[in-house]
């Protein structure tokens, strides 16, 4: 159990960063970030920043000697730096690998019984036309790295478009279109001694790709679903040792829940959890590296709307709070640009 006052380090400082660094103070500890990026969000709740690249080995080492445990809000920080880091990192960089590879992460979670959508690699304009011969269109042609909230992705209605989209040049995957009921993730926290909890699955709807609002109660297309969702999650978390909060998303279809992607990490569709369940995301994840036994993960509230702010959005945040059961969290960023996650609103329905 890490004692008050340790330090906790965050890879990564955007806004997941920022709200874990104030479930960490909430217990006395203190973080410290470090991000190469410009912007650190997250830095105006930390003790202090590492403004380093990320395979700056010196810089990594130091972190790593500063810090009691280090953690990541980001999943796309490459791992190799990592090995600095020992025993400290938690949760271990083997989920880390498995997420950052869309090819990998499917393999993974097949081989564990779950369903992905029909997808086959893609390196060359003949692989796609050769994918879309198998699988059919409509379908989303992805890169297998780097890609979150709908980046690196195309859209195929036809065999004919396969001959215009650009190929990428990274290595990329072509995932059959996915007809869906509903979409919802699955998170839960493990503990270091393996205890799981799990937060209730809200109703997920994305626009262009990225999350736009999260709703509880979830339609019964959802609920029914959760059970089979959360066994999955289950094991993917004990086969990686895992230890802190871990995201499964999945598509509720007529064939039940069809794996989509996972986040080794807390999540945008938990956030509503910081006024909505008993103990966040964000504390319980604090809870899980520290060692301490995790926390109630139980809703408060029978209804609840977690809504993100994006882009213009943030013009006039403060006008969200016309309504008094909505709670406002900005994230700190300076500039509005569209596609931007620059907050969220949570509103709490007790009646
Ligand atoms: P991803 O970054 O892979 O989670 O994709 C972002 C969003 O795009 C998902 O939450 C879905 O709304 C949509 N999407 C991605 N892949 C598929 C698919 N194979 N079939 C249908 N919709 C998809």
């Amino acid at each position: 159990m890490l004692k008050p006052g340790s330090t906790i380090g965050i890879l990564g400082g955007g806004q997941l960063g920022r709200m874990l660094a104030i479930a960490a103070a909430q217990m006395g500890y203190r973080c410290i970030a470090y991000s190469p990026e410009k912007e650190i969000v997250a830095g105006d709740v930390c003790a202090d920043v590492f403004r380093n690249k990320w395979d700056d080995a010196q810089a990594m080492a130091a972190f790593g000697q500063a810090c009691d445990v280090v953690t990541w809000e980001f999943e796309n920080v490459p791992v190799a730096p990592l090995a600095a880091l020992g025993e400290k990192l938690v949760p271990n960089a083997r989920a880390l690998e498995t997420a950052q590879d869309r090819l990998n992460e499917k393999r993974f979670v097949e081989g564990l019984g779950g369903q992905p959508a029909p997808y086959a690699t893609v390196d060359s304009r003949s692989d796609l036309i050769e994918a879309i011969d198998r699988i059919g269109a409509p379908g989303i042609l992805k890169t297998r790295g780097e890609g979150y909230d709908g980046k690196g992705q195309w859209r195929i209605q036809s065999a004919h478009d396969a001959e215009g989209v650009s190929i990428p040049s990274t290595p990329a995957i072509y995932e059959g279109f996915v007809t869906f009921e509903a979409e919802f993730s699955v998170i839960l926290a493990r503990g270091a001694d393996g205890e799981m909890v799990f937060w209730d699955s809200t109703h997920n709807i994305h626009e262009g790709g990225m999350l736009a609002t999260s709703t509880l109660p979830a339609p019964d297309s959802v609920t029914m679903q959760v059970e089979k969702a959360r066994n999955l999650a289950r094991q993917v978390a004990d086969a990686l040792n895992y230890v802190g909060v871990l995201t499964l998303e999945f598509f509720a279809t007529s064939s039940g829940p069809v794996f989509n992607e996972m986040a080794p990490r807390v999540h945008n569709s938990g956030h509503w959890t910081i006024e909505g369940a008993a103990t966040s995301q964000f504390t319980n994840h604090i809870r899980a590296i520290c060692g301490l036994p995790l926390g109630d993960t139980r809703t408060i509230a029978p209804g609840m709307v977690m809504r993100n702010i994006v882009g213009k959005d943030a013009n006039t945040p403060h006008e969200t709070l016309s309504d008094p059961a909505t709670q406002l969290h900005l994230y700190g960023k300076a500039r509005a640009l569209d596609g931007r996650k620059m907050g969220h609103t949570t509103t709490l329905k007790f009646d």
